[in-house]
Protein backbone atom coordinates (compact mmCIF):
# COMPACT_ATOMS: atom_id res chain seq x y z
CA UNK A 1 0.00 0.00 0.00
CA UNK A 2 1.04 3.41 -0.87
CA UNK A 3 2.20 5.85 2.12
CA UNK A 4 -1.44 7.90 2.93
CA UNK A 5 -1.11 11.55 1.62
CA UNK A 6 0.21 13.93 4.50
CA UNK A 7 -2.46 16.76 4.31
CA UNK A 8 -2.72 20.22 6.89
CA UNK A 9 -6.10 19.92 7.86
CA UNK A 10 -9.49 17.87 7.07
CA UNK A 11 -10.28 17.54 3.44
CA UNK A 12 -13.75 18.63 2.06
CA UNK A 13 -13.82 15.38 0.35
CA UNK A 14 -13.78 12.99 3.46
CA UNK A 15 -16.92 14.52 4.21
CA UNK A 16 -19.60 12.72 2.65
CA UNK A 17 -22.67 10.96 2.33
CA UNK A 18 -22.57 7.60 3.79
CA UNK A 19 -25.22 4.72 2.58
CA UNK A 20 -28.04 4.37 4.11
CA UNK A 21 -29.07 2.12 6.56
CA UNK A 22 -31.40 0.06 6.37
CA UNK A 23 -31.59 -0.60 2.36
CA UNK A 24 -34.85 -0.98 0.77
CA UNK A 25 -35.06 -3.68 -2.46
CA UNK A 26 -37.20 -4.57 -4.67
CA UNK A 27 -38.18 -8.01 -3.27
CA UNK A 28 -38.72 -7.23 0.12
CA UNK A 29 -41.24 -4.08 -1.10
CA UNK A 30 -43.13 -6.79 -3.53
CA UNK A 31 -43.55 -9.07 -0.32
CA UNK A 32 -44.37 -6.44 2.19
CA UNK A 33 -47.22 -5.45 -0.89
CA UNK A 34 -48.14 -9.73 -1.47
CA UNK A 35 -48.70 -9.87 2.67
CA UNK A 36 -50.87 -6.98 3.20
CA UNK A 37 -53.48 -7.63 0.26
CA UNK A 38 -53.66 -11.31 1.36
CA UNK A 39 -55.52 -10.61 4.80
CA UNK A 40 -53.16 -12.72 6.84
CA UNK A 41 -51.06 -10.84 8.54
CA UNK A 42 -50.29 -13.23 11.42
CA UNK A 43 -49.32 -16.91 12.17
CA UNK A 44 -52.22 -16.47 14.75
CA UNK A 45 -54.91 -16.00 11.46
CA UNK A 46 -56.16 -18.80 9.72
CA UNK A 47 -54.38 -20.41 6.99
CA UNK A 48 -54.58 -19.25 2.77
CA UNK A 49 -53.34 -21.58 0.17
CA UNK A 50 -49.78 -22.61 0.93
CA UNK A 51 -47.77 -21.59 4.10
CA UNK A 52 -47.06 -18.20 4.95
CA UNK A 53 -44.54 -15.72 4.87
CA UNK A 54 -43.40 -16.45 8.54
CA UNK A 55 -43.26 -20.16 7.92
CA UNK A 56 -41.16 -19.63 4.39
CA UNK A 57 -38.88 -17.52 6.19
CA UNK A 58 -37.86 -19.60 8.82
CA UNK A 59 -37.29 -22.59 6.14
CA UNK A 60 -35.08 -19.60 4.09
CA UNK A 61 -33.24 -18.75 7.21
CA UNK A 62 -32.73 -22.58 8.63
CA UNK A 63 -31.20 -22.98 4.73
CA UNK A 64 -29.07 -19.98 4.76
CA UNK A 65 -27.65 -20.87 8.47
CA UNK A 66 -27.44 -24.52 7.00
CA UNK A 67 -29.65 -26.09 10.75
CA UNK A 68 -32.65 -28.25 10.55
CA UNK A 69 -34.78 -25.70 12.71
CA UNK A 70 -36.00 -21.70 12.74
CA UNK A 71 -38.13 -20.10 15.17
CA UNK A 72 -38.96 -16.60 14.20
CA UNK A 73 -39.68 -14.07 16.91
CA UNK A 74 -40.10 -10.57 17.75
CA UNK A 75 -36.90 -9.34 18.41
CA UNK A 76 -33.64 -11.04 19.51
CA UNK A 77 -34.19 -10.31 22.92
CA UNK A 78 -37.37 -12.92 23.05
CA UNK A 79 -35.24 -15.48 20.42
CA UNK A 80 -32.98 -15.98 23.43
CA UNK A 81 -35.36 -15.93 26.07
CA UNK A 82 -37.43 -19.18 24.37
CA UNK A 83 -33.67 -20.50 23.97
CA UNK A 84 -33.13 -20.10 27.76
CA UNK A 85 -36.75 -21.25 28.36
CA UNK A 86 -36.38 -24.24 26.27
CA UNK A 87 -33.37 -25.45 27.89
CA UNK A 88 -34.92 -25.47 31.01
CA UNK A 89 -33.20 -22.81 32.40
CA UNK A 90 -34.47 -21.28 35.75
CA UNK A 91 -34.80 -20.18 39.22
CA UNK A 92 -31.69 -21.08 41.03
CA UNK A 93 -29.56 -21.52 37.79
CA UNK A 94 -26.50 -19.85 36.77
CA UNK A 95 -25.86 -18.35 33.34
CA UNK A 96 -22.19 -17.36 32.37
CA UNK A 97 -22.48 -14.40 29.88
CA UNK A 98 -19.46 -11.69 28.33
CA UNK A 99 -18.48 -8.58 29.58
CA UNK A 100 -19.08 -7.11 26.45
CA UNK A 101 -22.48 -6.71 24.98
CA UNK A 102 -25.57 -5.46 24.76
CA UNK A 103 -27.86 -6.10 27.76
CA UNK A 104 -29.76 -8.91 26.72
CA UNK A 105 -27.40 -11.12 27.08
CA UNK A 106 -27.65 -10.44 30.90
CA UNK A 107 -31.48 -9.34 31.34
CA UNK A 108 -32.58 -12.79 29.34
CA UNK A 109 -30.84 -14.52 32.00
CA UNK A 110 -32.82 -12.65 34.81
CA UNK A 111 -35.63 -13.17 32.99
CA UNK A 112 -35.89 -16.52 33.73
CA UNK A 113 -34.98 -15.78 37.39
CA UNK A 114 -31.34 -17.39 36.88
CA UNK A 115 -28.37 -15.57 37.84
CA UNK A 116 -25.69 -13.92 34.49
CA UNK A 117 -22.59 -14.37 35.78
CA UNK A 118 -20.32 -12.32 34.44
CA UNK A 119 -17.17 -12.72 32.69
CA UNK A 120 -14.07 -11.22 31.04
CA UNK A 121 -13.06 -10.59 27.21
CA UNK A 122 -10.68 -12.16 25.05
CA UNK A 123 -8.81 -8.35 24.62
CA UNK A 124 -7.95 -9.22 20.77
CA UNK A 125 -10.77 -10.35 19.81
CA UNK A 126 -13.62 -8.71 22.64
CA UNK A 127 -15.23 -11.92 22.60
CA UNK A 128 -15.98 -14.15 25.80
CA UNK A 129 -12.68 -15.62 27.32
CA UNK A 130 -12.67 -19.24 27.63
CA UNK A 131 -10.48 -19.28 30.37
CA UNK A 132 -12.84 -17.04 32.08
CA UNK A 133 -15.57 -19.44 31.44
CA UNK A 134 -13.86 -22.19 32.89
CA UNK A 135 -12.77 -20.38 36.02
CA UNK A 136 -16.35 -19.11 36.43
CA UNK A 137 -18.18 -22.35 36.38
CA UNK A 138 -19.69 -23.69 39.45
CA UNK A 139 -22.32 -26.35 40.74
CA UNK A 140 -24.86 -23.85 39.51
CA UNK A 141 -23.87 -23.26 35.94
CA UNK A 142 -26.34 -24.85 33.35
CA UNK A 143 -25.24 -22.47 30.25
CA UNK A 144 -22.69 -20.32 28.58
CA UNK A 145 -24.56 -17.64 26.21
CA UNK A 146 -21.57 -16.59 23.80
CA UNK A 147 -21.87 -13.51 21.75
CA UNK A 148 -20.32 -13.27 18.34
CA UNK A 149 -19.40 -9.54 18.58
CA UNK A 150 -18.84 -6.84 16.00
CA UNK A 151 -16.58 -8.80 13.53
CA UNK A 152 -15.62 -11.30 15.67
CA UNK A 153 -16.58 -14.97 16.39
CA UNK A 154 -16.00 -16.65 19.88
CA UNK A 155 -13.00 -19.56 20.18
CA UNK A 156 -16.44 -21.75 19.33
CA UNK A 157 -13.84 -25.12 19.65
CA UNK A 158 -12.47 -23.81 22.97
CA UNK A 159 -16.34 -23.32 24.45
CA UNK A 160 -17.68 -26.41 22.87
CA UNK A 161 -14.98 -28.55 24.88
CA UNK A 162 -15.69 -26.85 28.09
CA UNK A 163 -19.40 -27.06 27.62
CA UNK A 164 -19.19 -30.71 26.97
CA UNK A 165 -17.09 -31.60 29.81
CA UNK A 166 -18.90 -29.87 32.24
CA UNK A 167 -22.26 -30.47 30.97
CA UNK A 168 -23.28 -26.97 30.30
CA UNK A 169 -25.19 -26.14 27.13
CA UNK A 170 -24.12 -23.67 24.68
CA UNK A 171 -25.87 -20.70 23.61
CA UNK A 172 -24.53 -18.49 20.46
CA UNK A 173 -25.65 -15.15 20.07
CA UNK A 174 -25.56 -14.04 16.58
CA UNK A 175 -27.30 -10.88 16.97
CA UNK A 176 -24.22 -9.29 15.08
CA UNK A 177 -23.53 -12.26 13.12
CA UNK A 178 -25.26 -13.49 10.26
CA UNK A 179 -23.77 -15.17 7.81
CA UNK A 180 -19.93 -15.51 9.72
CA UNK A 181 -18.68 -18.86 9.39
CA UNK A 182 -16.04 -21.37 12.22
CA UNK A 183 -14.21 -23.96 10.21
CA UNK A 184 -16.50 -23.98 7.15
CA UNK A 185 -19.98 -23.75 9.10
CA UNK A 186 -22.24 -20.55 9.67
CA UNK A 187 -22.49 -19.62 13.14
CA UNK A 188 -25.69 -20.51 15.34
CA UNK A 189 -24.98 -24.16 14.56
CA UNK A 190 -22.72 -24.66 16.75
CA UNK A 191 -24.32 -24.91 20.28
CA UNK A 192 -27.93 -26.10 21.73
CA UNK A 193 -29.54 -23.51 20.46
CA UNK A 194 -28.59 -19.63 18.95
CA UNK A 195 -30.36 -16.74 18.67
CA UNK A 196 -30.33 -14.04 15.95
CA UNK A 197 -31.50 -10.10 16.16
CA UNK A 198 -33.09 -8.39 13.00
CA UNK A 199 -33.41 -5.26 14.85
CA UNK A 200 -33.11 -2.22 12.48
CA UNK A 201 -29.14 -1.35 12.60
CA UNK A 202 -28.22 -5.40 12.37
CA UNK A 203 -26.98 -6.88 9.15
CA UNK A 204 -30.54 -8.48 8.27
CA UNK A 205 -33.13 -6.28 9.41
CA UNK A 206 -36.59 -5.53 9.39
CA UNK A 207 -36.79 -2.93 12.17
CA UNK A 208 -37.74 -5.36 14.37
CA UNK A 209 -37.96 -9.17 14.06
CA UNK A 210 -35.80 -12.26 15.53
CA UNK A 211 -34.92 -16.08 15.36
CA UNK A 212 -33.86 -18.78 17.39
CA UNK A 213 -32.23 -21.95 15.47
CA UNK A 214 -31.35 -25.46 16.62
CA UNK A 215 -30.30 -28.62 15.22
CA UNK A 216 -32.80 -30.25 18.13
CA UNK A 217 -36.04 -31.59 17.36
CA UNK A 218 -37.65 -31.79 20.38
CA UNK A 219 -35.63 -28.15 21.52
CA UNK A 220 -37.48 -26.60 18.43
CA UNK A 221 -41.04 -28.32 19.41
CA UNK A 222 -40.31 -25.91 22.95
CA UNK A 223 -39.14 -23.06 21.16
CA UNK A 224 -42.03 -23.19 18.82
CA UNK A 225 -44.71 -23.04 21.72
CA UNK A 226 -42.82 -20.93 23.94
CA UNK A 227 -43.13 -17.99 21.51
CA UNK A 228 -46.88 -18.49 21.03
CA UNK A 229 -48.64 -18.91 24.12
CA UNK A 230 -48.00 -22.21 24.35
CA UNK A 231 -49.96 -23.14 21.38
CA UNK A 232 -47.90 -25.64 18.72
CA UNK A 233 -48.23 -26.23 14.94
CA UNK A 234 -51.41 -27.90 13.47
CA UNK A 235 -49.91 -30.77 11.45
CA UNK A 236 -51.22 -30.10 8.22
CA UNK A 237 -53.06 -27.09 8.33
CA UNK A 238 -55.71 -26.92 5.48
CA UNK A 239 -56.43 -23.01 4.41
CA UNK A 240 -58.75 -21.37 5.99
CA UNK A 241 -58.07 -23.70 9.43
CA UNK A 242 -55.68 -22.00 11.85
CA UNK A 243 -52.21 -22.93 11.75
CA UNK A 244 -51.59 -23.11 16.05
CA UNK A 245 -53.66 -25.74 18.09
CA UNK A 246 -53.39 -25.96 21.63
CA UNK A 247 -51.14 -28.54 23.22
CA UNK A 248 -50.64 -27.44 26.50
CA UNK A 249 -47.43 -28.99 26.44
CA UNK A 250 -45.53 -25.83 27.86
CA UNK A 251 -46.52 -22.33 28.96
CA UNK A 252 -45.65 -19.65 26.79
CA UNK A 253 -45.95 -15.90 26.22
CA UNK A 254 -46.60 -14.09 22.73
CA UNK A 255 -43.30 -13.42 20.92
CA UNK A 256 -44.58 -14.12 17.36
CA UNK A 257 -42.72 -12.45 14.19
CA UNK A 258 -45.80 -10.75 12.24
CA UNK A 259 -46.29 -12.18 8.57
CA UNK A 260 -45.30 -8.26 7.51
CA UNK A 261 -42.15 -8.34 9.24
CA UNK A 262 -41.14 -12.10 8.02
CA UNK A 263 -42.39 -11.04 4.08
CA UNK A 264 -39.98 -7.94 4.49
CA UNK A 265 -36.75 -10.43 5.99
CA UNK A 266 -37.42 -12.94 2.92
CA UNK A 267 -36.82 -10.07 0.64
CA UNK A 268 -33.83 -8.76 2.32
CA UNK A 269 -32.41 -12.05 2.78
CA UNK A 270 -31.63 -12.75 -0.96
CA UNK A 271 -29.47 -9.40 -0.73
CA UNK A 272 -27.55 -10.33 2.69
CA UNK A 273 -24.90 -12.83 1.00
CA UNK A 274 -24.08 -10.12 -1.58
CA UNK A 275 -23.64 -7.24 1.15
CA UNK A 276 -21.61 -9.53 3.35
CA UNK A 277 -18.76 -10.07 0.37
CA UNK A 278 -19.02 -6.04 -0.18
CA UNK A 279 -18.58 -5.46 3.72
CA UNK A 280 -15.82 -8.27 3.70
CA UNK A 281 -13.78 -6.67 0.49
CA UNK A 282 -13.91 -3.16 1.91
CA UNK A 283 -13.12 -4.05 5.25
CA UNK A 284 -9.68 -5.89 3.91
CA UNK A 285 -8.91 -2.76 2.03
CA UNK A 286 -9.34 -0.84 5.26
CA UNK A 287 -7.13 -3.60 7.56
CA UNK A 288 -4.35 -2.95 5.14
CA UNK A 289 -4.67 0.61 5.20
CA UNK A 290 -5.06 1.44 8.62
CA UNK A 291 -1.86 -1.48 9.13
CA UNK A 292 0.04 1.15 7.54
CA UNK A 293 -0.36 4.00 10.63
CA UNK A 294 1.69 3.33 13.80
CA UNK A 295 -0.28 2.24 16.73
CA UNK A 296 -3.58 1.38 15.11
CA UNK A 297 -4.40 -2.30 14.53
CA UNK A 298 -7.41 -3.77 13.48
CA UNK A 299 -8.85 -6.61 14.73
CA UNK A 300 -7.78 -9.80 13.72
CA UNK A 301 -10.44 -13.02 13.45
CA UNK A 302 -9.38 -16.55 14.58
CA UNK A 303 -7.90 -18.67 12.11
CA UNK A 304 -10.47 -20.98 12.44
CA UNK A 305 -12.80 -18.11 11.15
CA UNK A 306 -13.22 -19.10 7.38
CA UNK A 307 -15.99 -16.21 6.78
CA UNK A 308 -15.89 -12.79 8.59
CA UNK A 309 -18.93 -10.62 9.24
CA UNK A 310 -18.91 -6.99 9.87
CA UNK A 311 -21.75 -5.96 12.18
CA UNK A 312 -18.92 -3.06 13.29
CA UNK A 313 -15.62 -2.98 11.59
CA UNK A 314 -13.73 -2.75 15.30
CA UNK A 315 -9.84 -0.99 15.57
CA UNK A 316 -7.67 -1.04 18.59
CA UNK A 317 -6.09 2.55 19.17
CA UNK A 318 -2.34 2.52 20.93
CA UNK A 319 -3.20 6.02 23.28
CA UNK A 320 0.49 6.63 23.24
CA UNK A 321 0.42 7.26 19.60
CA UNK A 322 -2.97 9.55 19.94
CA UNK A 323 -1.22 11.91 22.29
CA UNK A 324 -2.45 9.77 25.46
CA UNK A 325 -6.17 9.97 24.38
CA UNK A 326 -9.07 7.81 24.77
CA UNK A 327 -11.08 6.34 22.34
CA UNK A 328 -13.67 8.55 22.67
CA UNK A 329 -12.02 11.61 21.37
CA UNK A 330 -10.63 10.38 18.43
CA UNK A 331 -13.48 8.89 17.24
CA UNK A 332 -15.10 12.40 17.88
CA UNK A 333 -12.66 13.70 15.84
CA UNK A 334 -13.11 11.02 13.22
CA UNK A 335 -16.56 11.49 12.94
CA UNK A 336 -16.49 15.25 12.37
CA UNK A 337 -13.67 14.67 9.75
CA UNK A 338 -15.84 12.14 7.78
CA UNK A 339 -19.54 12.07 9.10
CA UNK A 340 -18.50 8.47 9.45
CA UNK A 341 -20.66 6.32 11.74
CA UNK A 342 -17.77 5.63 14.40
CA UNK A 343 -19.07 5.07 17.70
CA UNK A 344 -16.43 3.59 20.39
CA UNK A 345 -17.22 -0.14 21.88
CA UNK A 346 -19.51 -1.34 24.41
CA UNK A 347 -19.10 -0.17 28.06
CA UNK A 348 -18.06 -3.68 30.12
CA UNK A 349 -21.56 -4.94 31.38
CA UNK A 350 -21.25 -4.64 34.64
CA UNK A 351 -21.23 -0.41 34.38
CA UNK A 352 -23.77 -0.37 31.53
CA UNK A 353 -26.32 2.39 32.11
CA UNK A 354 -29.03 -0.29 31.41
CA UNK A 355 -27.90 -2.74 33.78
CA UNK A 356 -30.05 -1.88 36.81
CA UNK A 357 -31.11 -5.10 38.07
CA UNK A 358 -32.30 -3.19 41.48
CA UNK A 359 -35.19 -1.41 39.62
CA UNK A 360 -37.48 -4.59 39.09
CA UNK A 361 -38.66 -5.93 42.38
CA UNK A 362 -39.14 -9.26 40.54
CA UNK A 363 -35.40 -9.68 40.35
CA UNK A 364 -34.68 -9.60 44.37
CA UNK A 365 -35.41 -13.31 44.43
CA UNK A 366 -32.45 -13.99 42.65
CA UNK A 367 -29.39 -14.96 44.90
CA UNK A 368 -26.54 -12.63 44.09
CA UNK A 369 -28.25 -10.21 42.03
CA UNK A 370 -27.33 -7.56 43.85
CA UNK A 371 -23.63 -8.19 43.17
CA UNK A 372 -23.11 -8.17 39.40
CA UNK A 373 -22.54 -4.83 38.70
CA UNK A 374 -20.07 -4.68 41.02
CA UNK A 375 -18.28 -7.12 38.87
CA UNK A 376 -14.48 -5.94 37.78
CA UNK A 377 -13.59 -7.09 34.13
CA UNK A 378 -9.72 -5.31 33.07
CA UNK A 379 -10.19 -6.51 29.33
CA UNK A 380 -13.94 -5.49 29.05
CA UNK A 381 -13.09 -1.99 30.92
CA UNK A 382 -9.92 -0.90 28.65
CA UNK A 383 -12.19 -1.98 25.90
CA UNK A 384 -13.91 1.26 25.41
CA UNK A 385 -10.81 3.26 25.97
CA UNK A 386 -8.72 1.83 23.23
CA UNK A 387 -11.17 0.34 20.77
CA UNK A 388 -12.95 2.57 18.06
CA UNK A 389 -16.02 0.94 15.70
CA UNK A 390 -17.64 1.66 12.54
CA UNK A 391 -21.15 0.76 11.73
CA UNK A 392 -21.03 -1.56 8.81
CA UNK A 393 -23.08 0.76 6.36
CA UNK A 394 -19.89 2.44 5.42
CA UNK A 395 -18.80 -0.70 4.48
CA UNK A 396 -20.66 -0.49 1.11
CA UNK A 397 -19.80 2.66 0.46
CA UNK A 398 -16.50 1.15 -2.33
CA UNK A 399 -12.95 1.11 -1.78
CA UNK A 400 -12.37 4.95 -2.67
CA UNK A 401 -14.01 5.71 0.44
CA UNK A 402 -11.82 3.52 2.70
CA UNK A 403 -8.90 5.24 1.55
CA UNK A 404 -10.51 8.75 2.64
CA UNK A 405 -11.33 6.78 6.05
CA UNK A 406 -7.76 5.91 6.83
CA UNK A 407 -6.43 9.47 5.55
CA UNK A 408 -8.67 10.81 7.99
CA UNK A 409 -7.52 8.68 11.07
CA UNK A 410 -3.76 9.56 9.61
CA UNK A 411 -4.72 12.98 10.08
CA UNK A 412 -5.80 12.75 13.37
CA UNK A 413 -3.07 10.96 14.91
CA UNK A 414 -0.95 13.85 13.48
CA UNK A 415 -2.69 16.58 14.98
CA UNK A 416 -3.85 14.47 17.98
CA UNK A 417 -1.91 16.94 20.53
CA UNK A 418 -4.91 19.88 19.44
CA UNK A 419 -7.82 17.59 20.29
CA UNK A 420 -10.26 18.63 22.35
CA UNK A 421 -10.93 15.89 24.74
CA UNK A 422 -14.65 14.36 24.06
CA UNK A 423 -16.99 12.71 26.02
CA UNK A 424 -19.24 9.15 25.78
CA UNK A 425 -21.97 11.03 25.88
CA UNK A 426 -21.38 12.23 22.18
CA UNK A 427 -20.17 9.44 20.68
CA UNK A 428 -22.04 6.25 22.12
CA UNK A 429 -24.07 3.74 22.26
CA UNK A 430 -25.61 0.92 20.53
C1 LIG B 1 -29.17 -6.48 19.05
C2 LIG B 1 -28.70 -7.49 20.02
C3 LIG B 1 -29.59 -8.21 20.84
C4 LIG B 1 -31.04 -7.89 20.98
O1 LIG B 1 -31.78 -7.94 19.85
P1 LIG B 1 -33.17 -7.12 19.75
O2 LIG B 1 -33.69 -7.56 18.43
O3 LIG B 1 -32.84 -5.67 19.81
O4 LIG B 1 -34.03 -7.57 20.87
C5 LIG B 1 -29.08 -9.21 21.64
N1 LIG B 1 -27.76 -9.48 21.66
C6 LIG B 1 -26.88 -8.80 20.91
C7 LIG B 1 -25.44 -9.15 20.99
C8 LIG B 1 -27.32 -7.78 20.08
O5 LIG B 1 -26.42 -7.10 19.35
Amino acid sequence: MSELPATSGPQQGWRQQWPAWPARNQESEDNALRCLGSGRWAVSGPRLDGPGFEETFAAEFADFIGVEHCVPTANGTSALLIALEALGIGAGDEVIVPGLTWVASASTVMAVNALPVIVDVDPGTLCIDPEAVRAAIGPRTRAVSVVHLYSSVCDLDALRKLCERHSLALIEDCAQAHGAEWRGRKVGGWGEAAAFSMQQMKLLTAGEGGAATTQDPALHRRMYQLRSDGRARTTAPRAGEMELSMTGEVMGSNYCMSELTAAVLSGQLRALPEQNSERAANAEVLDSLLATIPGVSPARALPQVTRRTYYYYIFRIDRSAFAGHAAETVVAALRSATAAPFQTVYPALPRHPLLRPSTKRRYAAIPGIEKITETELPAAEAAQLEWVSLHHSALLAGAAAMGRLAEALAWTQRHAGDLAVADTSSVNLL
